[in-house]
């Protein structure tokens, strides 16, 4: 099998116009090329040691290959290294910084904003929970047991007061259980996760909108997975109205390095009041020297950061730019008609039973038997058997509390189910080659 290489034809390219930018005398290198070649040929062999994480039989954990402008214009921005702490490290990469993260806000419908790019979604909800606890000291955060592990962690760093409220068997939040805790009027922000990395469920932020004019408290839509599915019309309706919710929320984090096609180390944090900036506010004596506009270091708690993100995020803007009815958002819709197609394929089969009709691209499914710890067992093996027939999938430990009525007998309090996230486009054309493949490893 090949590896695409697209992308370096293009850093080649990218690399002959760059060096025209600067008129410098001649720099000579010297590095040793063979021992260099030596040791890329050991990096490489090193690095097989891999799933293939970039084919669309890799079907299981969320994983999704940069676009290969992404690749070349991250690689491009090496040749100058840039450090978007502040404009003197940055001076053309920042303000590229700024332009993506507009669009990623008026994505969501937002005419203003305070936000900016991160290493990832850990430290972009780190940010919204910081300026949260700061808005609100002493008031709790609520997230749903669906949500991502990071927000009680961080609640805990930032020593915030943190609860969790169950979830229905669907993954979203519990509205009842919600409301009793609003009532007794110590909220002060609660995560709706727009996209749970488990099960790709969308919490129900309409009804929490509605909840907010009774009780006051902050929103903050942790959108890390799911957040370019605003731009999809083939979700249902009513995931659809919830993402339309979007544009009231306070804080949305959302990670390019997910479903937007960037390499590792490209969150984004974004507040719908740009005069949280107040929070961020610190004098350092040593950073902030040639421009009066605002560093991007002056409204983030990571100093250095890679300014390549920022460039990577801005060449796929250009040839991609997250829009309705574009290249990207079609795309998007594709991993989506993937996930109903192997939902779809899963109903019609009595081996399986879904856990749920996918909300957005993500299938989650249990073997069909007696008893759970049978059914555990058994998609455990599949799990074994699929990945010798060159099929990547992940498990899933779905709560048995959550089922209303079974028609098997629950003895153990999780069951294990497979999980496939179908992020890639591709995913939609490699269904009958996933499906073949997971009827084979179930024959064995
Ligand atoms: C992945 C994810 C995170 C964490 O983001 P990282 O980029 O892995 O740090 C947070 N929340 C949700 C919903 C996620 O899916």
């Amino acid at each position: 099998m090949k590896l695409e290489k697209t992308s370096i034809d293009l850093l080649k390219k990218g690399i002959e116009k760059l060096q025209e930018g600067f008129n410098l005398p001649e720099l000579s290198y010297e590095f040793d090329i063979d021992k260099m070649e030596e040791v890329i040929l050991k990096t490489a062999e090193r690095m097989q040691d891999n799933y293939p994480y970039f084919h669309p039989l890799f079907a299981g954990q969320m994983l999704k290959p940069p676009h290969p402008i992404a690749k070349a214009a991250y690689m491009l921005a090496m040749w100058i290294n840039p450090n978007n702490h502040a404009m003197d490290g940055s001076k053309a990469s920042s303000p590229m910084e700024k332009e993506v993260v507009g669009d990623l806000s008026r994505m969501f419908g937002w005419r203003e904003h305070l936000g900016h790019l991160t290493g990832g979604g850990t430290m972009a909800n780190l940010e919204a929970l910081w300026v949260a606890g700061s808005i609100h000291p002493d008031k709790y955060i609520v997230a749903s047991d669906q949500a991502h592990y990071t927000h009680e962690r961080i609640s805990e760093v930032l020593k915030i007061p943190f609860k969790k409220v169950a979830t229905d068997h669907e993954g979203k939040i519990d509205l009842s259980e919600l409301e009793q805790l609003l009532k007794k009027g110590d909220v002060g922000t609660i995560v709706c996760t727009m996209g749970t990395t488990g099960l790709g469920a969308v919490d129900p932020l309409s009804d929490i909108l509605e909840l907010q004019r009774e009780y006051n408290f902050r929103i903050h839509a942790d959108a890390a997975y799911g957040g370019y599915f605003k731009l999809l019309g083939n979700l249902k309706e009513s995931t659809i109205q919830n993402y339309e919710g979007l544009d009231q929320v306070d804080s949305i984090v959302i990670d390019p390095h997910k479903q937007g096609l960037q390499p590792y180390g490209c969150g984004c944090v974004l507040f719908r009041n740009p005069e949280v900036a107040k929070y961020y506010i610190h004098d350092s004596p040593y950073t902030y020297f040639t421009s009066e506009d605002l560093h991007l270091g002056e409204i983030s708690l990571e100093c250095s950061r890679a300014g390549a993100s920022a460039v990577g995020l801005w060449a796929t803007h250009q040839m991609l730019p997250p829009v309705k009815d574009g290249k990207f958002a079609s795309d998007l819709a594709r991993s989506r008609d993937a996930a109903l197609d192997m939902y779809n394929r899963l109903s019609r089969c009595d081996l399986f039973f879904s856990i749920m009709e996918p909300e957005t691209d993500i299938v989650v499914w249990a073997v069909n038997g007696k008893k759970v710890s049978e059914m555990s067992k058994a998609a455990q093996q599949l799990f074994n058997k699929a990945e010798r027939n060159g099929l990547y999938l992940s498990l899933y430990k779905y709560p048995t509390n959550k089922f209303k009525s079974t028609s098997f007998l629950v003895d153990e309090d999780y069951l294990i189910c497979l999980r496939s996230s179908l992020m890639k486009p591709e995913h939609a054309d490699w269904m009958d080659e996933i499906w073949s493949r997971l009827m084979k490893s179930i024959d064995q």
